[in-house]
């Protein structure tokens, strides 16, 4: 087992860490900052959008292990308190590999076309103003946005921001895009669907700036600001994420458990009192 820990910085996820290391070095892992075959990321979601991105060069050679100092997660779904189970199932256990979809974007400015890969989304905003883009879908005009943004996710990143603009969460078996909208204004000259669209694998869409406007664009945690870009083309990627289960989480357990209280459910709808 050649492995690297990544965690979240805060003091607890530090000692996590600490304990991890003691725990595998009693299996005989090895420590390989540089190339590991299985990325431990201790913190939360977002300390494993952090781990995806500074492994992203070799995403096609290792497997992530998500462990969550808080509530479980949607990457992360070891709980602190079982760090030496995950280790003796680590040593002794084979994981089953689960392979996740990525969105890609290419950034098309005057100086070229550029590549990026998003765990969770891409978000393309306006900087001074509203976003004004050109949707194009399979290189066909499909409606002129508007209004504060335009999120695109992946399956899993459907859970997360997305989510919050009322967007579907798709189960991450589906590999497809999902572009949600952030305040559209909608009028006679602006017009959109005002729904979330899903894209499936085989399509494609491209945001194509319709104005001179500085524009910021986040790929998952990360940001960049630019006034040059002219289009972004958005499809599924070719790549995928991989992640090590030693234990089953289904995906949709993981949504009830994150978001519906159960206690709710005891006394829902035909719930005896
Ligand atoms: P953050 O603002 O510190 O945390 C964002 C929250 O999103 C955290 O609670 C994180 O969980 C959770 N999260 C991350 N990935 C998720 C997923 N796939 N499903 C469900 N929840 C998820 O930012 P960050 O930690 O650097 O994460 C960046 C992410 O924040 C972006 O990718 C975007 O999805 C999300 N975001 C959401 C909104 C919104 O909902 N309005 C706005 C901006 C950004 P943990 O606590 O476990 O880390």
């Amino acid at each position: 087992m050649n492995y690297v820990v990544l965690s979240r910085g805060d003091r607890f996820s530090n000692e996590l860490t600490e304990q991890f290391h003691r725990l595998a070095a009693d299996r005989g892992f090895i420590r390989n900052d540089k190339k590991p075959d299985t990325v431990i990321s201790i913190g939360g979601d977002g300390t494993l959008l952090h781990a995806f991105h500074t492994y992203l060069e070799r995403i096609n050679e290792i497997a992530f292990v998500g462990v969550h100092t808080g509530h479980l997660g949607f990457y992360a779904d070891w709980k602190a308190n079982e760090l030496e189970e995950l280790v003796r199932m680590m040593a002794e256990n084979e994981p089953k590999l689960v392979h996740y979809p990525l969105a890609q974007i290419e950034l098309d400015t005057p100086e070229g076309i550029t590549g990026y890969l998003a765990l969770n989304e891409f978000t393309l905003k306006g900087v001074d103003g509203t976003l004004v883009v050109q949707v194009n879908i399979n290189d066909e005009p499909f409606e002129t946005f508007r209004g504060d943004g335009m999120v695109i996710s992946t399956p899993t990143g459907s859970t997360a921001y997305n989510k919050s603009l009322n967007g579907a969460v798709i189960h991450p078996s589906m590999a497809s895009l999902q572009l949600a909208e952030i305040a559209s204004i909608n009028n006679r000259v602006y017009r959109t669907l005002g729904t979330s669209v899903i894209l499936p694998q085989h399509h494609h869409c491209d945001l194509i700036s319709k104005k001179d406007q500085r524009l910021l664009l986040t790929i998952d945690h990360l940001s960049i600001q630019r006034s040059d870009i002219r289009s972004i083309r958005c499809s599924v990627a070719d790549s995928k994420v991989t992640f090590a289960r030693y234990r089953p989480f289904p995906f949709w357990n993981r949504v009830r458990d994150a978001f519906i209280d159960m206690n709710d459910c005891d006394n829902g709808p035909g719930a005896r009192s």
